[in-house]
């Protein structure tokens, strides 16, 4: 009796086990400064849980449609449309259990075996092996530091072959923070255009944006973009929303109703509560995301300054997200009792071990000599963390 091949090409999501280390060392009575936090600190907003309240004493309790409901699809066509000036109907609407579901969805309607899948790294975990779930390949694009991370025309044009189905563009970027310009997504779009490949949206991040950035959708640029571009978007990070499991997509009406097939086989609806509660979310929520963004921008502030302060570390400023990668290649060959700190991965082993700072290292991203850092705890946790990777690494010998 044997498993499927498939779940030799696969792995469960390393940021998760990283959680599940921190739990046990934290069971263990060890206090665990956790940068390795993929969602955000704060509360869900109360008019979400006030619908979610209302929703069960009003008996919103059953099964909806398995797409979502038409109350939920209007708050993100309206959503939308206000953020991007996008006009989508509710057929173009779909809403799943979350944006990593929507994300595995549009992978079981969108690839055959051996297609092509473009992936910039540093990637979000679960591209690949959605990828791989799906019987396609991955097809990786390294980016560079000093591109800030992002995927340059050139380096596009080199990868996409006769068997590129799509690729995925996650901006602003979970590891690295950066995020496409609106002339930066043109100069990735007018290559775009020209191919029949699919462009997959991954915008979680969007509200995450600093300084005077502003977040624009690539479906929005104009021309055949949107009927190409698969949105996915979600309200887990947004508005502190990640237990609900409420994520959507908007794009081309026939593979957003093939996601709802897919969907009504697999799983029927996302919960019909959620589902009110991220409606009110998305219409009464505004200034919740304001005061939470004001919060986050101070954070980054600060780890920026606290990371840079440390010797061998060297931290960019990222314009959006709630995560920092710094580059730590000056510490890889540093060793500690006699032990060499090889890589990143040992570095971040390391850091948990000897500081009690969780991080999450870069080869989880696909990029070694990098570890990526959520600031989406208080800053007296941020500081308290700080001190102690500086700490650890002042123990570190160099040579
Ligand atoms: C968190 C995250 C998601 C998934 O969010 P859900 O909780 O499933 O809605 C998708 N993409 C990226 C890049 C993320 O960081």
């Amino acid at each position: 009796m044997t498993l499927a091949r498939r779940m030799q090409q696969i792995k469960p999501s390393p940021t998760m086990a990283m959680a599940a280390q921190v739990k046990a060392l934290s069971e263990k009575g060890i206090d665990i400064v956790d940068f390795g936090i993929g969602e955000p600190d704060f509360r869900s907003p109360d008019v979400a849980s006030e619908a979610a309240h209302r929703a069960i004493q009003d008996g919103h309790t059953k099964y909806t449609p398995a797409s979502g409901t038409d109350e939920l699809k209007e708050a993100i066509i309206h959503k939308l449309k206000a953020d991007h000036h996008l006009d989508y109907n509710k057929r173009e609407v779909i809403v799943s259990c979350g944006a990593k579901h929507t994300l595995y969805n549009i992978a079981q309607v969108l690839f055959d075996p051996q297609d092509e899948v473009i992936i910039p790294a540093p990637y979000w975990v679960s591209y690949p092996d959605q990828v791989l779930l799906n019987d396609a390949r991955p097809v990786f694009i390294e980016t560079r530091e000093e591109d800030q991370f992002l995927l340059t025309p050139s380096q596009l044009k080199k990868a996409i072959t006769s068997r590129t189905k799509a690729i995925i563009l996650n901006y602003p970027c979970n590891p690295t923070g950066s995020t496409y310009t609106a002339k930066q997504l043109e100069g990735l779009s007018d290559l775009l255009i020209e191919t029949p490949l699919w462009i997959i949206s991954d915008e979680i991040y969007e509200k995450f944006v600093y300084d005077d950035v502003v977040h624009t959708s690539i479906a929005s640029l104009g021309g055949p973009l949107k009927k190409k571009t698969i949105l996915v978007n979600g309200v887990s990070k947004s508005y502190a929303m990640t237990g609900w499991r409420i994520g959507y997509a908007a794009g081309n009406q026939e593979v957003i109703e093939a996601m709802g097939t897919v969907q009504s086989q697999c799983t029927s609806n996302p919960s019909s509560i959620s589902q009110k509660a991220a409606a009110a979310a998305l219409r009464e929520g505004g200034s919740f995301v304001q005061t939470m963004i004001r919060e986050f921008s101070d954070r980054r502030d600060l780890m920026v300054k606290g990371l840079n302060a440390i010797p061998g570390i060297k931290c960019p400023r990222p314009l959006g997200s709630f995560y920092v990668f710094p580059n730590v290649k000056a510490l890889i060959g540093t060793t500690y009792n006699g032990h060499k700190i090889g890589s990143s991965l040992h570095l971040a082993a390391f850091l948990l071990e000897q500081g009690w700072v969780s991080t999450i290292p870069g080869e989880a991203f696909g990029v070694a000599g990098y570890l990526r850092l959520s600031f989406a705890t208080s800053k007296e946790r941020l500081m308290t963390g700080l001190q102690k990777i500086k700490e650890a690494i002042l123990m570190l010998s160099h040579g």
